[in-house]
């Protein structure tokens, strides 16, 4: 059994996605953990992002997700970080294939709904980024 964290972002949260990105994991046999609605700073929104301060996108990222109410949850299940991956698609979503979250929702590239772990080491860090673990439900 493996946990990965997941976010809908503030563009999927304001375009009323929640229901509808929740229903895609749990329709697939992916169990919601844990979820709670957020809104960041500007620096926790950079501290959850701190792996890619040195990229030319990080500043227009972080005012991003800053910008709005985010949705995040822990997800549960087998390979639960490769699966996540796949229903979200590629991160732009002109390279997205159909039926994905990004492929049928995302504005552009960075505007694009959800934030999945890639990896089981960054998705510890960024479950327990958000989430203590009395708040994770077992
Ligand atoms: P995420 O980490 O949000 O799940 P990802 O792993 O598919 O997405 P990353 O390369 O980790 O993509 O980039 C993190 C986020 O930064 C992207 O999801 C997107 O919101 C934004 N981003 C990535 N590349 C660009 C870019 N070239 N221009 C603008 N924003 C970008
Ligand atoms: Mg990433």
């Amino acid at each position: 059994m493996e946990r990965t964290l997941s976010i809908i972002k503030p563009d999927g949260v304001a375009k009323g996605l929640i229901g509808e990105v929740a229903r895609r994991f749990e329709k697939t046999g992916i169990r919601i953990a844990a979820m709670k609605m957020i809104h960041m700073t500007k620096k926790q929104a950079q501290g959850f992002y701190a792996v890619h301060r040195e990229r030319p996108f990080f500043d227009s990222v972080t005012d991003f997700m800053s910008s709005g109410p985010c949705v995040v949850m822990v997800l549960e299940g087998d390979n639960v970080i490769a699966r996540n991956r796949e229903l979200m698609g590629a991160t732009n979503p002109e390279d997205a294939a159909e039926g994905t979250i990004r492929k049928d929702f995302a504005t552009d590239i960075e505007k694009n709904v959800v934030h999945g772990s890639d990896a089981p080491e960054t998705a510890a860090f960024e479950i327990g980024y958000f989430f203590n673990g009395l708040e994770i439900v077992g």
